[in-house]
């Protein structure tokens, strides 16, 4: 027995190597709220996750116009190509050559038209003048081209053709869940959003991190369930909810995982602020990292704000590197998978592995020996816990001893002594071992 973590990662840099190949094979693709990219963002996932000793995923379409909570599933968009030709009978912009070029959700439009008309529909950042915005019309019905800022003021007047070859039909939404039993019905949520083109933080690092995570958890054995969510940004987690109220009753804590792949370690506490899996993401950032950063919930960001809605009121955080919006790369062609570091991926992976830890080894133990110290040292647990480190582990099992009154869990030890969740609950094994300890209501 030792306070080493189960589900740990085996070989951290091969799996950042591994995920960082994930985001570029990824990055092409053309997401959306709906249509053949996210089919294919989906298709991967499925094919990825095939070979692990799990369920497979199941995918969910579902049809233009369902009604969904407050919502309706929309339109699906597809593009055959967008294009403006400049005077000169050059192309301007192409969105075969980067999918960022074409506002998403573009209707289908022909036409020519002068710079000044032209203008209105076109977006740049002149603060970066260098990038390709990311912009989407979802909710209302309009087309447009993106470009850096300096290609934008180079257009001479005159006439440019434009081409907008899209597609607004009934169709349907694709999402994809897995769902991962354990001994326990209790379910631990784990979502991303599977909506944006080519942005590798934001959107890719958290595809990529979830199904690493899924194909990680499939191999262990389980206390409790997981259930990964794969769907569009909003209207997705709507959908999923509309659809799921059962099950999400047996949601007991969840993750929304977002721009995981620079920057330190954030975390956004769930609505409710004290939930077991807000005790449990501050707990592994404050024992393992040293510069991370936790915040309050508020209702903006991803879809937490869709879980923590006051009718759902699911404890769904959000775990990430830099916060969305907050990184200047954000939402622009900068956000590429140079941006994306190997290492935090892997890293994302590790410190999410951990989180499952705490909550899979949760729960209050009883000391049977309460009256005064039992001798450790008759029993082999004092003094002869040899090697670094043996000090620290005889203080855990001290901290154990006086704190399992029945009342305390392993994390209120683990907080209150400011030490790893993972030596609290060798110490309390140790000590069940021996007889001295039993469980109350976590897992024996
Ligand atoms: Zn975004």
């Amino acid at each position: 027995m030792s306070e080493t973590l189960r589900f740990a990662v085996p070989d951290e840099p091969a799996l950042g190597a591994e995920l960082h190949a994930w985001v570029e094979h990824l990055y092409p693709l053309d997401r959306s709220l709906t249509g053949p990219g996210v089919r294919s963002t989906l298709d991967w996932i499925e094919e990825v996750l095939a070979p692990a000793e799990a369920p497979a995923v199941r995918r969910h379409e579902v049809p233009t116009g369902t009604e969904v909570l407050d919502w309706q599933v929309p339109r699906e968009w597809h593009v055959h190509q967008a294009y403006i030709i400049g005077p000169d009978g050059k192309r301007v912009v192409d969105f075969a050559e980067h999918n960022l070029h074409l506002v998403g959700y573009s209707a289908p439009f022909r036409g020519t038209l002068r710079r000044a008309d032209l203008l209105p529909h076109l977006h740049s950042l002149p603060d970066q003048p260098d990038l390709i915005p990311y912009r989407t019309s979802y909710y209302r019905e309009t087309w447009g081209f993106c470009l850096p800022h300096r290609q934008l003021e180079s257009l001479p007047d005159g006439e440019y053709q434009v081409v907008v070859d899209t597609e607004l039909l009934a169709g349907h939404l694709s999402y994809a869940e897995l769902l991962l039993p354990g001994e326990e019905p209790s379910e631990i949520l784990f979502s991303a959003h599977v909506c944006h083109p080519s942005l590798a933080n934001d959107n890719l690092s958290g595809i990529a991190v979830s199904v690493a995570l899924a194909r990680h958890l499939a191999r262990q054995p389980r206390r409790l369930s997981y259930r990964f969510v794969w769907a569009p940004g909003t209207i997705g987690a709507i959908t999923w909810l509309a659809q799921h109220r059962e099950e999400a009753r047996r949601v007991e804590g969840g993750l929304v995982l977002a721009c995981l792949g620079a920057g330190s370690w954030h975390y956004k506490r769930s609505r409710r602020g004290d939930a077991l899996i807000d005790r449990a993401v501050a707990h592994v950032l404050a024992t393992r990292c040293r510069e991370h950063q936790v915040r309050d919930f508020i209702p903006w960001g991803y879809d937490e704000r869709q879980y923590g809605s006051p009718g759902f009121d699911l404890a769904v955080g959000q775990f990430s590197g830099t916060p969305h919006g907050t990184f200047p790369e954000y939402h622009t062609s900068a956000d590429a998978p140079a941006l994306v570091r190997p290492e935090r991926l892997a890293g994302a992976v590790a410190r999410l592995l951990e989180v499952c830890e705490v909550l899979e080894g949760e729960g209050r133990w009883l000391n049977l020996a309460p009256h005064g110290e039992p001798q450790l040292g008759r029993r082999g647990l004092y003094g002869s816990l040899g090697g670094a480190g043996g000090r620290d582990r005889e203080l855990a099992l001290l901290w154990v001893l006086n704190q399992s009154d029945g009342g305390h869990s392993l994390l209120d030890i683990a907080e209150r002594a400011g030490v790893p969740f993972a030596r609290v609950r060798w110490a309390a094994e140790t000590l069940a071992e021996a007889g001295l300890l039993r469980s109350v209501d976590g897992p024996s």
